[in-house]
């Protein structure tokens, strides 16, 4: 039985469905083809952004949380980079503040994305920093966890939709 590609959970026959990042359930289909992608930059961030959210799926099984949220945060960056690249026909510069990257890719956000980033901002930041670890997983409860990675790949789905 093949598994989504993103969550790893078993997949129904007729949910196979692989829009260039492999098998997904419903919730992770991509709203576009990547393959069609013609501007194979703007392919490859997007593509990369879901093999880093899949890993964030698979760190969280295996209880790694604060990685989890470390690549939830890698998975959006690289989709609002592939945004930078198709918006502005530019390399998007090489900074990790997901605030200042929508920005430079003129993405209109909700207020609820504004602040899933400047969430994911602080995970970026503290997962650098060893000693930040135990005060970041004390206030942080699994479902904290689990809700950053709910909300980072819906961001990721989104990220897709604004694809042309
Ligand atoms: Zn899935």
């Amino acid at each position: 039985m093949s598994k989504c590609r993103v969550c790893q959970r078993d997949l129904r026959t007729q949910e196979s469905v692989d829009r260039g990042v492999g098998p997904t359930c419903a919730k992770h289909l991509p709203h576009i083809d990547m393959t069609a992608i013609r501007d194979t930059k703007v392919r490859y961030w997007i593509q990369e952004s879901y093999e880093d959210i899949s890993t964030a799926y698979f760190l969280m099984k295996g209880n790694k949380k604060l990685e989890s949220a470390f690549f939830a945060h890698l998975a959006s960056e690289k989709a609002v980079k592939s945004l930078v690249t198709q918006n502005t026909q530019s390399i998007p510069q090489k900074i990790h503040d997901l605030i200042g990257l929508s920005q430079q890719a003129q993405l209109s956000l909700s207020v609820e994305q504004q602040d899933l980033l400047s969430m994911l901002n602080g995970y970026e930041i503290e997962e650098r920093y060893p000693v930040e670890r135990q005060k970041i997983l004390s206030r942080t409860t699994d479902a904290q966890f689990g809700e950053i990675l709910e909300k980072a790949s819906e961001f990721i789905q989104w990220c897709t939709q604004q694809i042309r």
